[in-house]
């Protein structure tokens, strides 16, 4: 094979964060074409695999049988040279707390390819920063993916905070049958909240303040909001408050995790803050969403579009990579930062 056939994904580019390595794995194992990774994480502090990345490239080279070369921590260069996709069972583990549910979104897209039913379990942290929490996935990924013909069930078994992480989710894929055209921008409508506000190895007091600062905020606009309370066991206390919201025609989620001098009403404010911002923007999809369905988009035939509340680096970073790989391309109409339009064209 000559370097001709690799296709080159700098690290660096836009955003220059982890999602432009995990859709060039999912991507090159699904078209089958030999990757180059040059500058990973090029633009982050500590640039380089970290433990998430890692265990991320090893669960698609299990998947795709690919050879990779280099992937060790700290690494800024990797290749990755896929085979067969095979479904079946697999087992992946992050030593660390890094994002036991960004290894997911790394590994489903590779898994609906599989012929027959595939199942999963991934340790790591199940609720850390900067990475979306078991329950977005849980609640507004998942549902979302259902709509649009990727079938899978999720399960959480133990939760996992930073910093010693320990938690384990399980997946288990159903059927792909992707739909035809898909249209998500009918302007938000809101039916209901549903939320909870969770804490572990903490007093009682931090999740009911919580919730009760929710409860106030939703009051005041007027929103009725069903907030659970979960004390859960972990390995070293966290806190965390999410909301969904249910509209007509699609979810949305926000989360907020607690932190050491970290009010717990600001915690529940953060949310909520979140949660007003978006039904102001009357968009369909939520900023997070729209990054994480992109690559369902791209790799479902026809002409597709949503709405979201912000167009963001990460979004056009992520557009970026899945141009580079499939003959598709997006449209985006709004500027960073605003309510935009992205349709999906074949091309
Ligand atoms: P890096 O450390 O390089 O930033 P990373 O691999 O941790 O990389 P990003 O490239 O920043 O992560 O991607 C983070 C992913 O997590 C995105 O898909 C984003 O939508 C999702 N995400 C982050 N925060 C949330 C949240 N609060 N709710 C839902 N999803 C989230």
């Amino acid at each position: 094979m000559t370097t001709q056939d690799f296709i080159i994904i700098d690290g660096s580019y836009g955003e220059g964060g982890g999602q432009i390595l995990r859709t060039s794995l999912s991507l090159a194992a699904i078209t089958g074409r030999p990757l180059k990774l040059v500058n990973i994480r090029g633009k982050r502090k500590k640039s380089g695999l970290r433990p998430q990345h890692l265990t991320g490239v090893q669960a698609c080279a299990a998947v795709s049988g690919a050879k990779v070369a280099d992937a060790k921590l700290g690494k800024q260069n990797l290749t990755f040279k896929p085979e067969e996709i095979s479904g079946g069972f697999y087992n992946f583990r992050i030593p660390t707390a890094g994002a036991a549910t960004l290894v997911l979104q790394a590994i489903l897209p590779l898994l609906w390819k599989a012929k027959g039913e595939s199942s999963l379990v991934v340790g790591g942290g199940t609720h850390v920063p900067w990475s979306p929490p078991f329950h977005y996935l849980a609640e507004v990924f998942v549902p979302t993916l259902d709509r649009l013909g990727f079938r899978c069930e999720i399960q959480i078994s133990r939760w996992g905070w930073y910093p010693k992480g320990g938690g384990e989710i399980k997946a288990s894929l159903r059927s792909c049958k992707p739909s035809g055209s898909i249209i998500l921008d009918r302007p938000f409508e809101l039916k209901r909240v549903t939320g909870i506000s969770a804490s572990s190895l903490l007093p009682e007091h931090i999740r009911v303040r919580q919730r009760r600062q929710l409860l106030l905020r939703f009051e005041k606009a007027g929103i009725d909001a069903e907030i659970g309370l979960m004390d859960v066991p972990a390995l070293n206390p966290g806190s965390l408050v999410f909301l969904c919201a249910h509209g007509g025609g699609s979810v949305a989620g926000f989360s907020s995790l607690g932190a050491r001098g970290k009010r717990a009403e600001r915690v529940a404010d953060e949310a909520a803050n979140a949660l007003f911002y978006f039904l102001d923007s009357k968009a369909a999809l939520d900023h997070y969403l729209a990054d994480q369905i992109l690559i369902y988009f791209a790799i479902t035939p026809g002409e597709h579009r949503f709405t979201t509340s912000k167009i963001t680096q990460h979004l056009l970073t992520n557009i970026w990579v899945i141009e580079q790989f499939l003959p598709v391309h997006f449209e985006v109409e709004g500027g960073v930062g605003e309510a935009g339009l992205v349709i999906k064209r074949d091309v």
